[in-house]
């Protein structure tokens, strides 16, 4: 079969490999689509022995059950799925609790980070890692498994302060950005305060829900100040799906104190936390600052729900295998809005 693998660290590249087979509890699944996370743009820049070579990348996969292993029950061919990517070691006290993305074994253990990934025509998974989508399009299904599903983990966390009338923050509306908005606008009454630096993922985050756009630049703590007022009131909540020092800076400078900040965004920045009382501290008092991680395989079927009832729809720029590396090369210059997906 054909498949995009990272053969060497940084190198992407389409090779001929055998079909898998399914081994005892996996399946085979039929690739339909999968998403181009700009994880995968990480994934490709770490340095060697942080991520096995050769590996097939994706992890946000949707496609139709093909084969089953021994011993699998309960899916039969054809099916529609998505795939949970996700494997964490099923004993420790996070994955004994349901939070697979809390393993303390395996941290970020998956299909496409740690096992050959969704960039093929098929790709074996445990099939404990399949859920049905029904009739959703394939090409929808594959971005709510990590597009879809981290953005809602993340805002799972802050929901206790996302009271009708506060204000949200999202920095960084591309691929997760843009279901976040939409995730806000579905399932509560928030005020969606949209950041970018990219005019065109500005107007996709007013066609999806923002209530307000504010352009990234020197002035964007200004802008977002007027929207929300003086320290120590500010946004209740802001999602950072960029991570780098200028959007964390923004981040800390705007929460309201009590607020959260959801730093989802692997972009390698950094943000100082002092706690002091008697000087303005770096981060609010009793504000916290989360590190959310993917979610859980029972979030997920809330997210396919919200995609199946029309309530957050990925915006989608398919691409055929082939043109798979020509994708995250635009990814990487910017020029995605959206998610890219590929259709092998
Ligand atoms: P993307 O490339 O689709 O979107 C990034 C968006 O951020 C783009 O619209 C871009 O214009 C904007 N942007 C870039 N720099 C900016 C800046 N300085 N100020 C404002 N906006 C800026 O990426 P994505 O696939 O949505 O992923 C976003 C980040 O989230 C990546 O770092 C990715 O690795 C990370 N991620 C984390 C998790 C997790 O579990 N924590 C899961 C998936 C992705
Ligand atoms: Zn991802
Ligand atoms: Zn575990």
């Amino acid at each position: 079969m054909r498949a995009v693998r990272m053969t060497a660290p940084g190198v992407l590249e389409q090779v001929q490999v055998p079909t898998p087979t399914p081994g005892p509890g996996e399946v085979l699944v039929r690739v339909g689509a999968v998403g181009a996370c700009h994880s995968d743009l990480h994934i490709l820049d770490a340095p060697p022995g942080v991520f096995p070579t050769p590996i097939t990348l994706g992890h946000e996969i949707a496609g139709t059950v093909d084969t089953l292993g021994d011993g699998v029950t309960g899916w039969s061919a054809g099916e529609r799925v998505a795939v949970y990517g996700i494997i964490g070691c099923g004993t420790c006290r996070g994955c004994l609790r349901g939070r697979e993305n809390q393993c303390r074994t395996v941290p970020v253990g998956g299909i496409g980070l740690s096992r050959d990934g969704g960039l093929a025509e098929h790709v074996v998974v445990p099939a404990s890692r399949l859920l049905p989508v029904g009739d959703l399009e394939l090409t929808q299904a594959a971005p709510l498994t990590d597009a879809g599903l981290t953005p809602y983990h993340a805002i799972e966390l802050a929901r206790p302060v996302l009271r009708p009338g506060t204000s949200v923050v999202v920095i960084g509306i591309g691929g997760l950005g843009h279901m976040a908005v939409q995730i806000l606008a579905a399932t509560t009454a928030v005020r969606i305060i949209a950041v970018d630096s990219n005019v065109a993922a500005l107007d996709l985050a007013t066609r999806v829900g923002a209530h307000h756009v504010v352009p990234a630049g020197p002035d964007t703590v200004e802008r977002i100040r007027e929207l929300v007022g003086p320290a120590p009131d500010g946004a209740d909540v802001v999602i950072d799906c960029v991570g780098v020092d200028a959007t964390l800076t923004a981040a800390r400078d705007v929460v309201a104190t009590g607020g959260r900040l959801l730093l989802v965004g692997l972009g390698g920045g950094t943000m100082p936390v002092r706690p002091v009382a008697d000087e303005p501290p770096t981060v609010p008092l009793e504000t916290s600052v989360e590190v959310p991680f993917w979610g859980t395989r029972a979030e997920l079927q809330e997210v396919i729900a919200l995609g199946r009832a029309g309530l957050l729809t990925a915006d989608v720029q398919t691409f055929p295998l082939e043109r798979a590396p020509e994708a995250y090369d635009l990814l990487r210059a910017g020029e995605i809005h959206g998610r890219a997906v590929i259709v092998p």
